[in-house]
């Protein structure tokens, strides 16, 4: 296993993480014993990161990484686990969560502790609670030991929020489709530029990239006089920058997990020679050109005066076209857009006024693109949110009732 230093602290973290949302099932329930197994076995091959959050497993991710690292493993490693903005409505709800999770996790306090899914909305919200004391506050009483973010919005929600605390470390969706989306490489560069370590995540966007890739992709991967599957060529491009420090991998297969520890033995940065990046660029080209919308992220088109977040709704939308048996898109959509995980930013409140559409580097119809996104990905959204925004609520009023009652069974 190869290790990546934390910038501000000297921490050396393995390069692959093992990101704890998606264990192993069976007859539609986790499958314990065998998640356990792997974390454990992760462990013993050099893995000395896990990132969980309530939010992963409906809570259970929590509690199974803690009945996981007891017998020793807990010393071995650095835990990563999230603030869940949408369960805070008072500063108090802060304490209250972090004092949950430790108890879950069964330790005196969490590694590496982030802010989830921030973007413009919800990091406003979170500073207005007082989110920054809360973080002295839990730094000084050594419930946790680096603060971070993991990141879901524009790239100047993530320079304002990178620039607004002394984080340690952050969280970011990149891979090589994702360069101009959300943080992109910009904001990896502007992150690393603060010395901040930088996590990756959905390095194969949710397996999609991994997965049965388009033939004439397939066809370019094949051609390579060195043999590589398609997730290593995805896995060795976001290692290949010397500004990652870990990238995190949902793995619950044992042969995946085995494969990643394989390919993270000699990802060092600045690995790939030309012709690897070179067949690299085809790959997104190609993957471009199979895209509904020819959107490269870049966000000229931005600001919207109604709020639509132009390159996050296409780059939905091309996943929806793309990867058409991945059938959870059209719910990432809904959460990412509809305003369950970040702000109301969905293509349906597009005006028509066509400012966008003047500043497009691809020369896109965007107004008519938009009612296009509508169409195809907003049906029954009016009913959907709602309905999920219900769902959190309740999941929240759980997870209060149940820290009273364990309130009430301490001493
Ligand atoms: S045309 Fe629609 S998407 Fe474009 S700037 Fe105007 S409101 Fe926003
Ligand atoms: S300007 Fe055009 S290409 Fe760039 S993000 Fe906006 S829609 Fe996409």
């Amino acid at each position: 296993m190869l290790y990546r230093t934390v910038p501000k602290t000297g921490d050396r973290l393995s390069i692959l993480g093992f990101g704890c949302m998606r264990f192993p099932e069976k007859s539609g329930k986790i499958d314990e014993e065998r998640a356990i197994r792997q974390i454990r076995h992760a462990i013993d091959n050099g893995i000395n990161y896990l990132d969980t959050a309530p939010a992963y497993h409906f809570g259970k991710s929590e509690q199974i990484l803690g009945r996981a690292l007891l017998e020793g493993y807990r010393e071995k490693v650095r835990i990563a686990t999230k603030l869940p903005h949408w369960e805070v409505r008072d500063p108090a709800d802060m304490d209250r969560i972090l004092t949950g999770q430790l108890a879950t996790l069964k330790t005196g306090c969490i590694d590496y502790y982030l802010l989830h899914s921030m973007s413009k909305e919800s990091w406003e919200k979170m500073e207005r609670l007082g989110v920054l004391a809360f973080l002295d506050r839990a730094k000084r009483g050594g419930k946790i030991v680096n603060a971070g973010f993991s990141f879901h919005g524009t790239i100047t929600a993530f320079k304002e929020i990178a620039d607004a605390y002394d984080w340690q470390f952050c969280q970011i969706q990149y891979n090589f489709l994702d360069e101009n989306n959300q943080a992109g490489t910009e904001g990896l560069m502007y992150a690393a530029g603060k010395n901040l370590a930088v996590m990756i995540m959905e390095p194969l966007r949710g397996g999609n990239l991994a997965g049965p890739v388009p033939d004439e992709i397939r066809r370019i991967w094949d051609e390579a006089p060195v043999k590589r599957s398609a997730a290593e060529w995805d896995l060795r491009w976001v290692w290949d920058h010397p500004e990652v420090t870990v990238v995190l991998s949902g793995m619950n297969e044992e042969a995946h997990i085995d494969e990643n520890i394989r390919v993270a033995e000699a990802a060092l940065p600045q690995s790939l020679v030309p012709d690897d990046l070179a067949r690299i660029d085809r790959v997104k080209e190609t993957y471009r050109r199979l895209m509904k919308v020819g959107c490269t992220g870049c966000g000229y088109c931005m600001p919207c005066p109604a709020g639509v977040d132009i390159p996050g709704c296409f780059a939905l939308y091309n996943a929806h076209y793309l990867f058409p048996k991945d059938r959870s898109t059209k719910f990432h959509y809904i959460g990412r857009h509809g305003g369950l995980i970040g702000d109301v930013s969905y293509a349906g409140l597009c005006r028509q006024c066509g400012k966008c559409a003047k500043a497009c580097t691809q020369h896109l119809p965007i107004p008519q693109l938009m009612k296009d996104v509508k169409s195809d990905m907003e049906g029954g959204m009016r009913i959907a949110v709602p309905v999920l925004k219900a769902g959190l609520w309740c999941m929240n009023r759980a997870s209060r009732v149940r820290a009273f009652f364990t309130q009430e069974k301490k001493p």
